[in-house]
């Protein structure tokens, strides 16, 4: 019976690159295969050589369409078959390969910010401003949060998926709200992450609602939106990980200035040394402290092993490149 299969695709949009979609009908039981698009149109190609190609390397469910219908994120391509510049996975794939005897897991806090189309954040008013942060984070309730049907569609729909969504929040500003993924290898929390990303899109879309994934949505004393990273290698799972935990925080500190300019746009705006942040140029890890760039959970000196949590990236960051960069300069330094 025909199917639809959705293929989805990283454009070459700057600062910040953004999802793309077209849909293919598939009128037998084969696999959706390689296809196409116009990498002129999507700042990935000239218009005089603008075919770039589309390998699928993830699939689901499509919990939107029902049925059989499939969701299939894709790697682009050049003609030849070799990864394109804007292809971030390639090389994630690589770094993971590199270091599988170390079974590294990742869990992704992505946060969000809903707007309206002409871009205010859900709740502020059309003039002014809400009252200060305080009682939105976690809240419950018309007053503190706004948005809920949204958030509750989409993480359903990561379940129907088959996607590793661990849970949901409200966040410190109104409008804003965080779902998790994982823990999942390097690779796969790009995929699961990416994928999950698209159906909150594509979710809101139906509310008139726009997603930004902007670090700092609004200036001044509201919090910006990151995408705390928790990492953790089989051997900090294990007893006597503590250590090794403590070891990955220093490799950390040795390459600042590579981890915090691939951590997303506009990053100097959301570390400031506010709203729960260290500053973006000052690395500091400490246990439990969430004005620390590197945090570790308060259990793990307890457990004595555990998992440490990448604070820096933002809200906008590509999840292959930062899993990419902690998985090589934690693990080669193990
Ligand atoms: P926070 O307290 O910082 O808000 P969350 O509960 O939002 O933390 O997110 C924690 C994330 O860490 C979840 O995505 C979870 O799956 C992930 N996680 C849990 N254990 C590990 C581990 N051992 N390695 C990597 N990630 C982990
Ligand atoms: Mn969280
Ligand atoms: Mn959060
Ligand atoms: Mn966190």
């Amino acid at each position: 019976m025909a199917y639809q299969a959705e293929y989805i695709w990283i454009d070459g949009q700057k600062p910040s690159p953004m999802l793309r979609n077209k849909t293919k009908v598939v009128y037998d039981d084969s696999a959706p295969g390689v296809w196409g698009f116009d990498g002129s149109s999507t700042e990935q190609a000239p218009g005089d050589k603008s075919d770039c190609v589309l390998r699928p390397v993830f699939s689901c469910p499509d919990p939107i369409r029902g049925g059989n219908n499939i969701l299939v994120m894709c790697e682009v391509l050049l003609n030849d078959m070799t990864p394109h510049e804007t292809n971030t996975r390639a090389a994630a794939a690589k770094t993971a390969k590199k270091f599988a005897k170390q079974v590294p897991w990742f869990g992704i806090e992505q946060e969000y910010t809903m707007l309206t189309t002409e871009g205010r954040p859900l709740g502020f008013p059309k003039t002014g401003f809400p009252g200060p942060q305080g009682p939105y984070y976690c809240g419950v309730g018309a007053g503190r949060v706004v948005g809920r049907d949204i958030v509750e569609a989409h993480t359903q729909a990561c379940i129907d998926a088959g996607l590793q969504i661990s849970g949901t929040n409200a966040e410190v500003m109104p409008g804003q709200w965080e779902f998790q993924i994982g823990p999942l290898g390097t690779v796969d929390v790009g995929d699961h992450l990416w994928v999950a990303r698209w159906l909150l899109n594509r979710i809101a879309e139906d509310y008139d609602v726009v997603i930004s994934y902007d670090a700092k949505p609004e200036k001044g004393d509201w919090n910006g939106a990151g995408a705390h990273t928790n990492f953790s290698t089989l051997a900090m799972r294990e007893d006597g990980g503590y250590k090794i935990i403590e070891k990955a925080c220093i490799a950390l500190g040795k390459k600042v200035e590579l981890h915090v300019s691939n951590y997303g746009h506009d990053i100097e705006s959301r570390l400031t040394g506010k709203h729960e942040t260290a500053p973006y140029n000052k690395y500091s890890y400490g246990v439990s402290n969430r004005g620390a760039s590197v945090r570790i959970p308060w259990q793990v000196p307890i457990d004595g092993k555990g998992y440490m949590e990448d604070r820096r990236p933002n809200a906008n960051m590509d999840p292959y490149t930062v899993a990419r960069l902690i998985t090589d300069t934690c693990c080669s330094a193990l």
